[in-house]
């Protein structure tokens, strides 16, 4: 399959203004050809043209941390510090949950997620299956991972370790490979010794990343700091965890050697600004990290706690709370903002070829239209597409050379009907929390 997308401006880098009125020719699941004037007529043999009018095109955003089938709880526990927002509110009421559920918050999660050009997601939680199902479907792409929460490495220990490595049986390198699978030890604070060694060696057989929390609050450092003598981070480095290719999302709460051992083991780092503010756990120190070589990517965390999935407020948020925590306006520029929310650096969990648009790349792209009043005037297209950029503006989405979505609508999905399945999901979630 050989599909043309002409007349669009390409933004090939995030440090360049966009090539006006170029084409991109993808074959297959790949980007063939750049070609930055549109040669017009009928000079591309293609089985597709798509006209874009002068959209603006780019790689989709890499939403690097989340728990799609927490949509059921967008809403549900609000305004809580996040130990008891955990052990009160969320983890009560996950105890209903049934794999049909997850299956439709999954699916919600995606297409809002679409709807705001996220062409792939880290995604940690139960029920995975449901969520790869969702992924499937859609065609967007996915690191999934189910979260075990395990002391030791007893009888339940064990069998929470046995269904995350049968959801890698089952799922890694699916859908033409756009769906891998990880290992998830919730957090270090949910998880004990043996159980972050064992993960780690299967890990490491089975060659899949890890993703996991780390350090999200002061509390669970201190905690830490009292039982093990250790940071969580010097911890998993301890155990061996860092050995392999690591997500490790949050990193509020670090030390300068914390972060010299992120920087030393190739940690990519999944920053939820949003969630991190209205958990009031703090801000991560990114403008450090990425100075010690730390690789950073942007992520939404659950609904439950941000609430929604935009890609373009997590940038916002990310941009602004780097500047507001260094006290330095230049800490995370516009330019520097996309780059980690298109994953444009990163070489690990399987994004090494879709954060640019260049040739031998995977065609995961997105089409923006820059009509609405917020686009003007256009000085520097990436200032505005950063801090003025809005979801409603994503009009067009190509996942590995497949459309996902054309004119603002999503292939294949009765959006109306996920949206009344979800409603009719969180009348049973709004008894419970009644019951509360
Ligand atoms: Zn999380």
């Amino acid at each position: 399959m050989k599909i043309h997308l002409e007349n669009f401006d390409i933004l090939t880098s995030t440090r360049s203004s966009p090539i006006e009125g170029g084409s991109v020719l993808v074959r297959d699941d790949r980007i063939e050809k750049v070609i930055p004037e549109s040669p017009g007529g009928d000079s591309i043999s293609a089985d597709r043209t798509i006209e874009g009018n002068g959209m603006l095109l780019l790689p989709g955003f890499v939403n690097a941390h989340s728990h799609l089938g927490m949509t059921i709880f967008r809403g549900y526990a609000d305004d809580i510090e996040l130990d008891r927002w955990l052990n009160e509110w969320i983890w009560p009421a996950e105890e209903n949950l049934t794999p049909e559920e997850v299956y439709w918050g999954s699916l919600l999660a995606i297409v809002e997620a679409i709807h705001s050009g996220t062409t792939a997601i880290a995604d940690m939680y139960f029920y995975m299956d449901q969520t790869a199902r969702a992924i499937e479907e859609t065609g967007i792409r996915g690191l999934i991972s189910y979260g075990l929460i395990a002391e030791e490495l007893d009888q339940k220990g064990s069998e929470e370790l046995q269904t995350g490595l049968e959801l890698a049986d089952e799922w890694d390198g699916k859908a033409n490979g756009r769906i891998r699978v990880a290992l998830s030890p919730h957090a270090p604070y949910t998880c004990g010794d043996d159980v972050l060694k064992e993960v780690s060696k299967m890990a490491e057989g089975k060659d899949i990343p890890i993703h996991t929390h780390v350090s999200e609050t002061k509390k669970e450092v201190e905690d830490s700091l009292e039982k093990f003598g250790i940071s969580p981070v010097e911890r998993l480095e301890s155990l061996g965890v860092l050995e392999n290719e690591l997500l490790a999302a949050h990193c509020v709460h670090l030390n300068s050697k914390d972060m010299d051992i992120l920087g030393e083991k190739d940690v990519v780092v999944a920053h939820n600004p949003s969630s991190n503010m209205k958990l009031s756990s703090g801000a991560a120190p990114i403008k450090e990290l990425r100075n010690q070589g730390v690789e950073v990517l942007l992520g939404t965390d659950g609904p439950g706690s941000n609430n929604d999935l935009d890609a373009f407020g997590e940038m916002r948020q990310a941009a602004f709370l780097a500047k507001l925590n260094s006290n330095d306006p230049t800490a995370l520029s516009a330019e520097d903002t996309l780059s980690l929310a298109t994953a444009g650096a990163v070489d690990q969990l399987g994004l090494s070829n879709i954060g640019r648009i260049q040739e031998g790349n995977k065609a995961d792209l997105i089409g923006l239209t820059r009509k609405g009043v917020h686009w003007t005037p256009e000085y520097n297209t990436v200032s505005n597409l950063v801090y003025s950029g809005k979801s409603s503006d994503v009009d067009m989405m190509m996942v590995d050379g497949n459309m996902v979505m054309e004119d603002g609508s999503i292939e294949g999905i009765d959006e109306e009907k996920v949206m009344k399945k979800v409603r009719q999901i969180g009348k049973k979630y709004g008894q419970i929390r009644k019951e509360l």
